[in-house]
């Protein structure tokens, strides 16, 4: 490891499922229980906004009952301790890297912890329910909805993300599908760009082919151990 100076990490469902936090494609490809154009497109947000504000209030709510597991741990470590770059960059909407206590990380598909307005585009932090209608601080119209990326609207922090991946030696991406796009695409523009890529995973992800090592396993487990081996101890 010691020609490894650059890190990109993209973590997923999987790393916080050992949390309690069920993972987006759970029985019968649902997530807790609803089809995913129920809860999380823009178009039901315009049908249906009392179901998808009242979805998110429980995803919120829940994030009381759970606490960051090894593999959160791990990587919180890592952050402290990594002499190199590194980006944490999350797919997850949950705050359990944060609460490990990572803090060069992003959320490229938003937060439950945040509120958008829909208006001005101001955030705040947000931790109690949020009732469709809401009002903006910043520019008092009420259209505050949840800070949360829908399918087919863009990812944030999409420049820096890109860069960081441009200037990485290596890619870990840990407990993901890599259904979703574009960040099922980061491994090949890490490839790219001439960065060594490691999976890991409970099963192989859509993308496995394009990593030059796959780890199969529980992230609570295999994150522990990565992390020891690239600090040496
Ligand atoms: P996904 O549910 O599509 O895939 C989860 C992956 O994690 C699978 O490949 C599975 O094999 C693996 N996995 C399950 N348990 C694991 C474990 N213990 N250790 C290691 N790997 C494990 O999740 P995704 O690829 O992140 O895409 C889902 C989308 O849904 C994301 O955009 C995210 O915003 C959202 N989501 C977020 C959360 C959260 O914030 N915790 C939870 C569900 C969904």
């Amino acid at each position: 490891m010691h020609d490894i100076q650059n890190v990109v990490i993209l973590t997923g469902a999987g790393i916080s499922a050992e949390s309690g936090i069920a993972t987006f494609r759970g029985p019968g490809g649902l997530w807790e229980g609803h089809r995913v154009e129920d809860v999380c497109t823009p178009q039901a947000l315009i049908h249906d906004p009392e179901l998808v504000h009242r979805f998110y209030d429980l995803r919120r709510a829940a994030l009381a009952d759970v606490v960051p597991n090894a593999a959160h741990e791990a990587l919180a470590r890592l952050d402290r301790e990594w002499p190199g770059e590194l980006l944490i960059v999350t797919q997850n909407v949950d705050d359990l890297h944060e609460r490990a206590g990572a803090t060069r990380m992003l959320h490229m598909h938003g937060e439950l912890n945040s509120a958008l307005c829909a208006a001005c585009d101001a955030r705040a932090e947000w931790r109690e329910c949020l009732p469709p209608g809401s009002a903006c601080a910043a520019c008092g119209v009420d259209a505050l909805r949840p800070d949360i990326v829908f399918f087919g609207e863009m990812p944030y922090r999409m420049e820096e993300i890109e860069r960081a991946i441009s200037r990485a030696d290596l890619f870990v991406s840990i407990g993901t599908s890599g259904a979703v796009y574009p960040a099922a695409g980061f491994v090949q523009t890490a490839r790219y760009h001439g960065a060594q890529a490691l999976e890991l995973n409970l099963e192989p992800s859509a993308g496995s082919v394009y990593f030059s090592e796959v780890r199969m396993g529980a992230a609570g487990v295999l994150v522990p151990e990565w992390v020891s081996e690239v600090l040496g101890s």
